[in-house]
Order: C-alpha cells, then sequence, then structure tokens
C-alpha cells in the first residue's frame, strides 16, 4: 500500500497540532509508524487520503453502531442544519431525545444532554459529590473515563494507594481524592469500603471495560459492587460511554440486571456527533442546576444537529433483532480469528462481548489492568500493520475495544479473516 500523502499530512499536521493529531492514540504511537489519514467512510468501509481502502474495526472509537454515513443519519443531520445548527434555547428534539433515553434505561430518571463523554462523567463526579457531601471517589485500574482532572490518576498497586497524578496539569491534591481498586476483586472494594466508604462519594467503573482492551466482568461481580455501594451510601456510577446502546439497546445495565443511581453516556448515543449524557435517581438529578444547585451547563448542550443524528441512530437500533444480529457476527468473527492464531501457532486471548472485542497477545486469561498489561504490545503492533496492509483498520492500541457495526456483513467477515489468516502466519514465523 502506498501511504505517501498521509505521510506528508502527518509531517504538514505536526507543525500546528500538538503531535499531529487532536487526541492521542490516534497518533499510532501504540504500534508504531504514522497514522493513516482519512477522507471517506461508507457503510463498513473507509477510503483514506491516497485512496487505500479498509474495513473498519474502529468505527470512531464506538459511535458507528450503524457504519459510516448511515442514510436516515445523513438525512437528519442535513436535514436538522438547514433548519438552524444552534439556537442556545430549549427545542422539541432534545425533549423526545430525553424521554427515549428514561424510556430505555429504566435507572435513567432525569437525563442532562451535554457534547462529549468527559463532560459527562466530570458532571456525574461533581453531581454524586454534591449530593452526597463526601469527597472521594472510587475507579478501578485500567478503567478510563475521559480526560477530566478526577480520572487521570494511575493505578496505584492497591486500594490503600491514594492516587497519583497520571499527567502533569492534574493536582496532586485533586488526582488524592481519587481511589483506586483493581477491577474484577470485590474483596478490595469491601476491604476500602469497611475503612473509608463514609468519606466515598461515587465509585464509577465500565460495566465491561473497552479501555484496557475489552475486560468482562466475572459472574456476580457488578451486583456485588452495586450492593456494596448500597451498604454504604456510595452512588453506584456506570460509565456507559461505551456500552450504553451498545452492548443492548438498555446497555450493560440491561445485560447484567443493574439499577445504578447515575449512568454516563456518549458515542452510539450520538451517532457520530458531538453528544453525550448523563442521568439517573430523579432525587439526585433534581441536585443539577437551575433545579438545585450543582452547576452544570453547556453552550452547545443539546444541539439540534448532534440530537438529530442521535434520534435517527437511536430509531434505528429499534428495529427487532439488531443486537442479536451484532452477536452472531461478533461470534463468528471470534471463532474464525481464534482458528486463524491457533493454525499459526499464535498464542492470543480474545475477549469479546456483543459487537466489542479484544485480541490480546498473550495466553491469559485477561480480566484485570495487571493481567491485560501481560499482552505483548509489540507483536500487537506488528499484527496491527499487517491487518492495515490486507485492508483492515484496527485499534491503533493493544489497549483499545474494536467495534463491530452493523454495516459488518459475510462478505467483509470473510475479508478480515482472509487478513488475519496472513497477519497470524507472518507473526508465527517471525517468531
Ligand atoms: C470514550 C469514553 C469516555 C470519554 O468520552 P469522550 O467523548 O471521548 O470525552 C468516557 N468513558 C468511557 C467509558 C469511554 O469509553
Amino acid at each position: 500500500m502506498n501511504h505517501s500523502q498521509s505521510k506528508a499530512l502527518f509531517s504538514r499536521a505536526q507543525e500546528t497540532i500538538p503531535g499531529g493529531v487532536n487526541s492521542p492514540v490516534r497518533a499510532f504511537r501504540g504500534v508504531g509508524g504514522e497514522p493513516v489519514f482519512f477522507k471517506e467512510g461508507a457503510g463498513a468501509w473507509l477510503t483514506d487520503v491516497d485512496n487505500n481502502r479498509y474495513v473498519d474495526l474502529v468505527g470512531s472509537w464506538g459511535p458507528l453502531i450503524l457504519g459510516h454515513a448511515w442514510p436516515p443519519v445523513v438525512a437528519a443531520i442535513t436535514e436538522a442544519a438547514r433548519l438552524g445548527s444552534s439556537f442556545g434555547a430549549p427545542t422539541e428534539a432534545e425533549v423526545r431525545f430525553a424521554e427515549l433515553i428514561c424510556a430505555t434505561v429504566p435507572s435513567v430518571e432525569k437525563v442532562r444532554l451535554v457534547s462529549s463523554g468527559t463532560e459527562a462523567t466530570v458532571a456525574a463526579i461533581r453531581l454524586a459529590r454534591g449530593f452526597t457531601g463526601r469527597d472521594y471517589i472510587l475507579k478501578f485500574e485500567g478503567c478510563f473515563h475521559g480526560a477530566g482532572d478526577p480520572f487521570l490518576v494511575k493505578a496505584g498497586s492497591g486500594v490503600e494507594t491514594l492516587g497519583l497524578p497520571d499527567s502533569p496539569g492534574v493536582p496532586a491534591a485533586v488526582a488524592g481524592l481519587t481511589l483506586t481498586a483493581p477491577y474484577n476483586d470485590l474483596g478490595a472494594v469491601e476491604k476500602l469500603f469497611a475503612e473509608r466508604g463514609k468519606d466515598i462519594a461515587c465509585a464509577i467503573i465500565e460495566p465491561v471495560v473497552g479501555n484496557m482492551g475489552v475486560l468482562i466482568p466475572e459472574e456476580g461481580y457488578l451486583q456485588g459492587l452495586q450492593a456494596l455501594c448500597r451498604a454504604h451510601g456510595v452512588l453506584f456510577v456506570l460509565d456507559e460511554v461505551m456500552t450504553g446502546f451498545r452492548l443492548a439497546r438498555g446497555g450493560a445495565q440491561e445485560v447484567y440486571g443493574l439499577r445504578p443511581d447515575l449512568s454516563t453516556f456518549g458515542k452510539v448515543i450520538g451517532g457520530g456527533l458531538p453528544l453525550a449524557a448523563y442521568g439517573g435517581r430523579r432525587d439526585v438529578m433534581s441536585k443539577v442546576a437551575p433545579e438545585g444547585p450543582v452547576y452544570q451547563s453547556g453552550t452547545l448542550s443539546g444541539n439540534p444537529v448532534a440530537v438529530a443524528a442521535g434520534l435517527a441512530s437511536l430509531q434505528a437500533l429499534r428495529s427487532p433483532g439488531v443486537y442479536e444480529r451484532l452477536d452472531s457476527i461478533g461470534r463468528e468473527l471470534e471463532a474464525g480469528l481464534r482458528a486463524e492464531a491457533e493454525e499459526a501457532r499464535v498464542p492470543v486471548t480474545i475477549n469479546r462481548v456483543g459487537s466489542m472485542f479484544t485480541v490480546f497477545f498473550t495466553e491469559g486469561p485477561v480480566f484485570d489492568y495487571a493481567s491485560a498489561k501481560k499482552s505483548d504490545t509489540a507483536r500487537y503492533g506488528r499484527f496491527f500493520h499487517q491487518m492495515l496492509e490486507e485492508g483492515v483498520y484496527l485499534p491503533p492500541s493493544q489497549f483499545e475495544s474494536a467495534f463491530l457495526s452493523l454495516s459488518i456483513n459475510e462478505p467483509e467477515v470473510a475479508h478480515i479473516l482472509r487478513a488475519a489468516r496472513r497477519a497470524f502466519r507472518a507473526l508465527g514465523t517471525a517468531a
């Protein structure tokens, strides 16, 4: 494949954009080499600026569950833009959107729209603190909740360890209010809550982790966490920015039978436009300004074009059998990838829930931050580049979920598996 236009753009971009990208993982540092610049997406396929084509397994990092440029979404965006792209005042579509979310996710009794997942999680934490009058929060090692200060905390080695800032610019005093515990370890939370429970406003978690590669909750783990939260007056915040409307219409909370106090949404709900939300218990959400004292606002919140894209996407996801289809394509792809890896004698662990999956280059099992870190990331990098050359766009990092869309059908699955056969074989002989 020729990547000369991408290369030229990347060197130009580095002059005016930090690292040449507007979000760090895009820069390919996790896999080496230089990023591909895209000019078009249609259904399951991407075209780059050098006219190479790829089956897309990133889907803009989760939002594009329908695929690229799904015609009803494009039509909704066009129509909304024609009527005026922003009013900074209420619209009917926002009300319909809020009603749709509340009707689909029973734990959400009231919801506030924002423009990014980061905004949603930052607002949810502020609300949890304002509601409980407690300052500490608990997050889980390897879980990502966006780029807000309270979340940029290095996963500590134990639950007693106070968080250390993961980034210059996050004051130690802020990071120190974030406690961490390993994912899939209820005992650690039990111990932490026994000692510090009354200081903790909320526990926030990715129900199925997507941001350490895919990690699957062990049987009873999330339900146990919810029960521990209840027992200690700690709000249970489910970060469904990735899983909401992706794993099921009602998100991971529907799949695992949960009733969180607060939930955050993003990605899929915006249909590829900047739209996110936080919502939950009526008494908690009633503390949000102007109904209550906890301040949060946004000039473009509930933006009409974004809401139109969101409504059209969620509408499409109401067709019967949609999630079953995503799961069956996922199952087929998982089995195929496993068979190809085995054939090439490349040890992998494939974690998948519905349309989210990760191929870890380790014998596994992979169930938390420490076990995910055992993966051979250099090997993933070689696999990634081989797949890219074969026309498959995987996430440019071992520690990110791949996503399926409803535009991926049998021909695309065959294309991916053909590419994977060659890529695994190349690794096998290289080893
Ligand atoms: C992507 C993501 C976020 C951040 O959303 P942005 O829109 O990128 O700010 C937060 N939480 C989870 C679980 C995510 O996957």
